[in-house]
This record gives C-alpha cells, structure tokens and sequence, in this order.
C-alpha cells in the first residue's frame, strides 16, 4: 500500500527533496508517495492537520515553516527542542506527531563522514544565525571544537541564538566587521549558512580569512557554485563543498525516521547533482 509524505515550504517548486525520497524509496523497496504542499505563510497549521487527518505519515517542513512546525508537534526530540525549529514530522503509533530536526545530522555528517573532515579542535566560523544556523549549532558543538565564532549581520539576533546554546562549547559572537581582527588563516573551517548565496551576494569578509588551507562550506548548494565558494576558490582555498551532501543527509534522516531504514546517501547525491546539471 502507498504511504503518503509530503514536503511543506512556501516557496515549495524549487524542492529537491521530492526527488530525494523518491531515490530512497527505489533504493529501499518502500512504496510511497512524496508530494510538495505551499500553504499560506499563516497557514500551516491548517494544511498540517489536513495532511495527517488524510492519513499522511511524514512531512519534512521548509522556510519558513520550521517555527510552526515545532509549535504544532505533540512531542519533540531533545535535538528539536533546543534547536527550536522541526523539519520533520513524524506520525507516532499511539496517533500524536513527534517533531524532530535532522539538518544538523545531515551537516555533521556531510562534514565528516561524506568529505572527511575533522570538526574536533578545529576553529570554525559561521556566517549566518538563521533557521539553518539554530539547527545545527548543538551537533557542531558535540563535535568538540576548539572554537565556533557566529558572526551575523544582525548581532542581536545571533546573540539570542548563541545563548540557548553557550553552555555545549566554546562559542562565540561576532559582528562581520570584527572578523578582521582574527589572524590571517586562523580559522580550520568556514561554513556559509547566510541566504546571501541565494541572492547571488557575498557577506563583507576579510580576504585574510582564507588560506590554502582553509575548508569552505557553503550550506546552500546549486548546479554552478555559490558566490563564497568562488570566492573562496579566487582567493586560493584548496578544500571546497556546497550543500547537496547536507540536503541529502537530512532527507535520509527524516526517512530513516519514518521507515526505520538508513538510505545510502552517496548514490543520490551522485544522482541530485546530475539531476541539478540537466
Ligand atoms: P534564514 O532566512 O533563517 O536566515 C538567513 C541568514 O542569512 C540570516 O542570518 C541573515 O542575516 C543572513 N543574510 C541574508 N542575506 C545576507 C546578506 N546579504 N549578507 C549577510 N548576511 C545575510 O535562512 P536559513 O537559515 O533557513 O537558510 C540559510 C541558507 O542555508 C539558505 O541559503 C538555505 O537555502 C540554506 N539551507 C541549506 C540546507 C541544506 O540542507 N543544504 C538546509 C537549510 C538551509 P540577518 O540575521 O542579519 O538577517
């Protein structure tokens, strides 16, 4: 019998992971059925309860729903929790919907399992302190850092997020214009988790930041690379990704989640980057 998940994000069409499920669904012999929803920005809680009420069993939630999402489930995670944000929901036996953030299990693993990298007593920056950001900050932080610098272009807003988190890791904030004050090559690590790369913009960062060296993430991922990652590759560093291997291990997560089988995520991001090209 089919099973019916969806994805629920306002814009939805430009979704991947309709694609992503479906790779999973093929590789692990599930039958399901994997659809885009894109309520009203007040609307979620509407288009949540007729999906379950139908007889829906899972729904990964995106921008910007993940706020509603934590408020509408019955149950969270502790990950969900602290995070304050949910990305997936999961219909439980007993009827109630459980809440759970996968993002920082698809980053961390994207990171060190996937492209190899070491998170332990590295120096890494952040950029950004969105909705991506809060998911992730608790994973990253369980890595064991030697330091995590948050530098928004709104203080404020990344100071409210490093405080539910400060007390896992070393952890700071930052303005961007006091990223020049760090060495030349001082950090291990940069991940971009701004939407800048979205809007083709670059955040003002210090060329200094980078050395041949320096990794360089960038959350948001594309058919051409993102406006950081050239940027970082104009300026010399050696060691570069986007974010289709943190897409695509959030989605095998969330799937492990509802069907209680881990998918082999290296296939399918081999198959959504072609996917991206043509
Ligand atoms: P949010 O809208 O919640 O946050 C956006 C962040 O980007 C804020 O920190 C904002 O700063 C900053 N920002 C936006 N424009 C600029 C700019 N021009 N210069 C500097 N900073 C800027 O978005 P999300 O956190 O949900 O997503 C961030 C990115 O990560 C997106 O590109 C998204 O596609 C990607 N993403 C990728 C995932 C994956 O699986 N690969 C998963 C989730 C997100 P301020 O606070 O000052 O407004």
């Amino acid at each position: 019998m089919t099973k019916h998940y969806q994805v629920v994000g306002n814009p939805i069409a430009q979704s991947k992971s309709p694609f992503i499920h479906a790779e999973f669904a093929k590789q692990t012999q599930q039958v399901i059925s994997y659809q885009r929803a894109c309520p009203e920005v007040d609307g979620f809680a509407i288009e949540a309860q007729r999906f379950f009420g139908s007889g829906g069993l899972g729904m990964n939630v995106t921008a910007p729903f993940k706020l509603d999402a934590y408020n509408f489930a019955d149950s969270l995670t502790p990950r969900a929790t602290l995070a304050g944000a949910v990305n997936t929901l999961a219909l439980q036996d007993d009827g109630s919907i459980l809440g759970d953030n996968t993002d920082g299990y698809g980053l961390v693993t994207d990171i060190t399992q996937q492209l190899g990298w070491t998170l332990k007593g590295k120096n890494i920056l952040v950029l950004g302190a969105g909705g991506a950001v809060r998911g992730v900050l608790q994973l990253l932080l369980e890595q064991r850092p030697a330091q995590l610098v948050l530098a928004n272009r709104t203080l404020a807003k990344a100071e409210a997020l490093a405080s539910v988190f400060t007390h896992l890791g070393p952890l700071e904030v930052v303005e961007f214009a006091a990223l020049p004050a760090f060495p030349a090559g001082h950090f291990d690590l940069i991940i971009n988790a701004t939407s800048a790369s979205l809007a083709g913009d670059l955040p003002p960062l210090p060329e200094a930041l980078i050395a041949p060296e320096t990794h360089c993430y960038d959350m948001t991922y594309g058919a051409q690379p993102t406006v950081f990652l050239r940027w970082a590759e104009s300026l010399g560093a050696g060691v570069r990704a986007d974010g289709l291997g943190m897409l695509v291990g959030q989605a095998a997560e969330s799937f492990r989640l509802w069907h209680g089988v881990m998918p082999e995520v290296k296939p399918v991001m081999a198959a959504l980057r072609q996917h991206l090209k043509a």
